[in-house]
């Protein structure tokens, strides 16, 4: 019972910490780069996110390291918990019977 005491307050913190972190010097550089994380394509800076490598949820914490710019198309493929790498690998090998 502790535990989900301190864990909610911990998310509770790093989401206000990802608030900040949205005013901060770095990051509006990463958004004004344009460019999203996971498919390397540019995109206007409005369209990319705030996306956590590994999930708030899981453990991850907002800090440079573990936050990139991610658009919104790759952000929804990516989930709460599935690596997007693992996601493009499976949509590859189940490719061979179109007919
Ligand atoms: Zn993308």
């Amino acid at each position: 019972m502790t535990y989900e005491f301190i864990d909610e307050e911990i998310r509770k913190k790093e989401r206000q910490k990802a608030r900040e972190a949205k005013k901060s010097r770095w990051w509006l550089q990463k958004k004004m780069s344009g460019i999203c994380a996971y498919c390397l394509q540019k995109f206007h800076p409005k369209e990319l996110t705030m996306d956590h490598i590994v999930p708030l949820a899981r453990g991850g914490r907002t800090t440079p390291g573990n936050v990139v710019a991610a658009c919104l198309f790759c952000n929804k493929k990516k989930g709460a918990d599935t690596p997007v790498d693992l996601f493009f690998q499976k949509s590859c090998t189940n490719t061979n019977d179109f007919d």
